[in-house]
């Protein structure tokens, strides 16, 4: 006797049709949009705070040659209504979903049709919404969202096979053309190997960054590389680079596997037209291409592969945990296990926050990825039921000004501080007692005080021991008497900056691997001084860095 079927999403309305509905375009497949519409241009208040479910689309790939070679049965159908329909010898189930999609389907197709652009208009309008793709190792995720590889390994793009990704950056910077020069966009792009969270933005050798909590941020990257862009160019140069950057390796189910979760964000940070416009609104869309699923003994897996292989399927049960307790409705009021491992607390927001999220469950229609493909419409099945609480992420004049005092406040503590260190006098508005009076440092020998000079002593030119610090000390002086009172008789010019700017040769000389940084710079700093003037204000106002002297001394 067969099993009875399983269901996606809601009772199947109808028993599954005969094989013959099969192999429909994948444009004539109905599409169904979950999330509520509203005329374009207004705010998305229909969505706010309203539960809202998970968006679950299933995509069918094509047999592949190899598993046509092989011989291996088609065992995965869709049918008219959504309905995704599995037979094999003993095996029956059917599965709902809000949307599916079978091997004929093309890369449009699934764009159009998976809810992507309703998507990116909750995202232009404050809402944080995440797309991300699920599924067995070699069943399409990557093609999903991507396009075939060849896209993603800096070969010539072909639009027509652009992923959800591609389309989406096009569809994102046509919808918020309108709301410009009052938007920024900006995008980061990690990896999560074996655990280890690595900016695939950030040139040099990768470093893993640590996944941080607050209570108003939630989980976050701390020292994450966030590039602004404003052209579809620059975007799909930043995916390339990362995803260049991004660990992949051949193993029996996918000659290209990717090895790693990727987490590609886009920040949409603009000023609101209405209720209030002096706000601004800060929507972010995430792409997730996680990585597959994989029975070790069907991929073959050993040493650097099978320790990845048991972090991937580590992280992933971990996902499929959190999605079970939240589904439960008495024990999603307990603690959700999110920081069981990164990939959950990266997708914390998305699955039990204030998210909007649309999951593509990917699957093969073979009849040896049986198991694995069950496995797969189970966990959707399950993820369908995932709700939300979506709100827009709307920062008021109020708290912004809050917010911005707060950091004015964080700024003059950290200032006084440094002010401390360097030993430098009291400035106006500062305590008095947290502050030490300014006494002559040891090595800062020579040095004179001109008559009426406020602050730390001047040194002498031509001092023959001058320190870093006696440096920074004069440098601090000269733009806190400029911010004070600019000198008499020297008008600013408008933009021009009322500071000393330090000379690029000394940033420069930091880098110099010679004689090591600190060392390099302190000489340098010493042919500096000795090339300035006593009264070196008088090239302060220059918002230009004063060129080393031709002959400088050498130390
Ligand atoms: P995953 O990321 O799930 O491991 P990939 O996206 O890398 O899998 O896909 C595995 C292989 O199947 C690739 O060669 C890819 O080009 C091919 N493929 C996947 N989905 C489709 C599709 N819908 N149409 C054509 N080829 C596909
Ligand atoms: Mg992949």
């Amino acid at each position: 006797m067969s099993p009875k079927p399983e269901r996606l999403h809601g009772p199947v309305s109808q028993p599954p049709a005969p094989p013959q509905l099969l192999g429909l375009p994948g444009s004539l497949l109905p599409t169904l949009v979950v999330f509520p519409r509203s005329p374009a241009g207004e705010q998305e208040d229909s969505m706010d705070r309203k539960e809202t479910c998970l968006r679950v689309v299933v995509r069918v790939r094509p047999l592949t040659c190899q598993e046509l070679r092989r011989g291996d049965q088609r065992v995965v159908h869709c049918l008219g209504d959504n309905t995704i329909y599995v037979n094999a010898a003993g095996q029956e189930a059917a599965f709902r979903a809000s949307a599916a999609f079978d091997a004929g389907t093309s890369q449009e197709g699934l764009f159009e049709g998976s809810g992507m652009k309703r998507l990116i208009e909750l995202a232009a309008n404050g809402f944080s919404c995440t797309a991300f793709a699920f599924g067995q190792t070699g069943s399409g995720k990557t093609y999903s969202l991507m396009g075939p590889l060849a896209q993603s390994e800096g070969q010539p793009v072909t639009p027509y096979l652009g992923g959800l990704m591609q389309r989406a950056f096009v569809c994102l910077l046509e919808q918020t053309q309108c709301y410009r020069p009052g938007l920024v966009l900006s995008a980061s792009y990690v990896e999560i190997h074996n655990e280890q969270v690595r900016d695939l933005l950030s040139p040099g050798p990768p470093r893993p960054l640590p996944v941080r909590w607050s209570k108003t941020r939630g989980f976050y990257i701390e020292n994450l590389l966030t590039v602004e862009f404003g052209s579809l160019e620059a975007i799909m140069d930043l995916l390339q680079e990362g995803t260049r950057r991004r660990r992949s390796a051949a193993h029996v189910l996918n000659r290209h596997s990717s090895r790693s979760h990727a987490l590609l964000t886009i920040r949409i940070h603009r000023k609101a037209l209405s209720p209030d416009p002096s706000s601004c609104q800060q929507g972010v869309l995430c792409f997730v291409d996680l990585a597959g699923s994989e029975r070790v003994k069907d991929t073959g897996s050993a040493g650097e592969r099978l320790v990845e292989a048991s972090n991937i399927n580590r992280s992933l049960l971990a996902l499929g945990h959190c999605i079970s307790l939240l589904v439960d409705p008495r024990r999603r009021r307990n603690h959700i296990p999110y920081r069981d491992s990164k990939l959950t607390r990266l997708l914390a927001e998305s699955l039990g926050g204030s998210g909007i999220t649309l999951m593509v469950a990917c699957i093969s229609p073979s009849s040896r990825c049986l198991p694995e493909t069950l496995r797969t419409l189970r966990f959707a099945s399950r993820a369908k039921k995932v709700t939300t609480k979506p709100m827009a992420h709307r920062v008021s004049r109020e708290k912004l000004l809050r917010s911005l005092e707060q950091e004015i406040q964080a700024l003059r503590e950290e200032n006084l501080s440094l002010r401390q260190q360097l030993r430098l006098p009291r400035i106006r508005g500062e305590s008095p007692a947290t502050h030490t009076p300014p006494t002559q440092l040891p090595e800062c020998q020579g040095e004179s005080r001109a008559p009426g000079q406020r602050g730390a002593p001047r040194r002498a030119p031509g001092s023959a021991r001058r320190s870093l610090s006696g440096l920074l000390q004069d440098f601090v002086l000269e733009n806190e008497q400029l911010r004070c009172s600019p000198r008499p008789g020297r008008t600013a010019m408008p933009g021009e900056p009322l500071r000393r700017v330090l000379p690029e040769f000394l940033l420069q000389a930091a880098s110099q691997p010679t004689a090591g940084p600190t060392r390099s710079l302190e000489l340098l700093a010493g042919r500096w001084l000795l090339s300035t003037p006593a009264a070196a204000p008088a090239a302060v106002l220059s918002g230009q860095p004063r060129p080393p002297p031709a002959s400088a001394p050498s130390c």
